[in-house]
């Protein structure tokens, strides 16, 4: 039996390659630290775990409305309102099985066979995939380190042709931990307007911000980039929720029909008893993202400050996700390894120090070290790191 075309062009996930081989050595009793992880290591809070609880013994288990709860798409609302001045109507969102499912569906009702959509490198593993399957071709644009990894106007309009149907902003970035400022965001957003793009923003990091920068939504810009601009967001990130499966899309109303028309004849419905543990997230009087992040900058600066002390490890430091991006190909070279990759094929064979290498991003030049994890283990990441550069040198 064969697989599909369309599936067998889907590149397997660097990040799960790498995670399956940690998880291989530490079951044979190997001490191996982890930085690949894409999650918060906090718990979900309590108080949305006792709101799915109640769901369920009140016998909230069955299907709902396809594009989700109208008191979930109400308190999404409101926090679009509260966070970023924008006003949707509960027909403008819909609520999906976390952010990636809204991105997938999405691509699914917005591209034609052919239709081309910006993915600034380095970018998140889903979105070149997301767009193959729907038939579309993902325009991969160097996002250069020296602009601190962002698309510039220039770039952006160098890559339009009459095929483009949309760009892709992921601010704060995974990988990278870059966030666009209101300037860039209005450059950015003037071609789109005037070669008729579809923006998709990607604000799942929004609550992870780590500086004094203000996280913007481009759609916030004006009343015409928002009725441009399909805003993806969650609470997988904001609320240590990644296993719940909830995010949303917000945007024009004949998209959100259409995307919720898929989800009818897909998912059915994102998962009831999440749907309430989310409402209960946006209403709750405690914002638990408060906590996440403050431990969360102690690790960054923590990690970057021993990064700095590794010879021939470069790195920005990052404004906001999870996530450090240094670029070690100055290292790489030192220990007389030809490329990134096996760079970290040998670290975790060595050192037993699991990261993941950029090439999965796009950006052959890096590494993702995820600060999802222990003070204590960040340190010894950091101190095995250093060790194996210095034994190659
Ligand atoms: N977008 C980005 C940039 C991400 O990093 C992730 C998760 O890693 C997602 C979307 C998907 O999030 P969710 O867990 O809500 O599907």
């Amino acid at each position: 039996m064969n697989i599909s075309n369309r599936v067998k062009t889907l590149t397997p996930s660097t990040t799960l390659a790498i995670t399956a081989k940690a998880k291989a050595l530490k079951e044979e009793g190997f001490d191996v630290i982890g930085l690949g992880a894409g999650e918060p290591d906090f718990n979900t809070p309590e108080y949305i775990i006792g709101a799915a609880k109640d769901a369920m013994d009140q016998g909230l288990t069955k299907y709902t409305a396809a594009g989700g709860i109208l008191e979930l798409k109400q308190a999404i609302r409101n926090k679009f309102l509260q966070d970023n001045q924008l006003e949707y109507g509960a027909n403008e969102i819909i609520v999906t099985s976390g952010a990636k499912h809204a991105l997938y569906t999405l691509f699914q009702v917005i591209l034609n066979e052919a239709d081309e959509v910006i993915v600034p490198s380095p970018y998140w593993v889903s979105y070149p995939e997301q767009v193959k399957l729907a038939g579309g071709k993902p325009v991969i644009v160097d996002a250069l380190e020296e602009n601190s990894f962002k698309l510039t106007p220039d770039q952006l309009e160098a890559s339009i042709n009459n095929k483009t149907k949309a760009l892709i902003i992921n601010s704060p970035s995974n990988p990278t931990g870059m966030m666009y400022n209101e300037k860039e965001l209005r450059q950015l957003g003037e071609i789109c307007l005037k070669h008729d793009l579809l923006i998709i923003s990607d604000e799942i990091y929004e609550k992870l911000i780590y500086t004094d920068d203000q996280h913007i939504s481009i759609a916030q810009l004006s009343p015409e980039l928002k009725k441009q601009t399909i805003v993806i967001n969650g609470v997988s990130k904001s609320h240590a929720m990644t296993g719940w499966r909830m995010g949303y899309a917000a945007g024009p109303e004949k998209i959100i029909k259409a995307m919720t028309n898929l989800a009818s004849h897909s998912t059915s419905n994102p998962t009831s008893i999440t749907q309430y543990a989310a409402l209960a997230a946006y209403q709750g009087e405690v914002d638990p993202t408060i906590e996440m992040r403050k431990v969360f900058a102690e690790r960054l600066n923590t990690l970057y400050d021993l990064l700095e002390e590794i010879p021939g490890v470069q790195c920005i430091k990052p404004k906001g996700a999870f996530y450090l991006f240094p670029n070690v190909t100055k290292a790489v070279k030192n220990n007389g390894f030809e490329t990134v990759d096996e760079w970290v094929a040998a670290l975790l064979e060595e050192e037993k120090v699991a990261v993941v290498p950029g090439s999965g991003f796009g950006s052959p030049n890096n590494i993702r070290l995820s600060y999802a994890t222990s003070e204590n283990q960040l340190i010894e990441a950091a101190h095995r790191i250093k060790q194996f550069v210095i034994k190659h040198q």
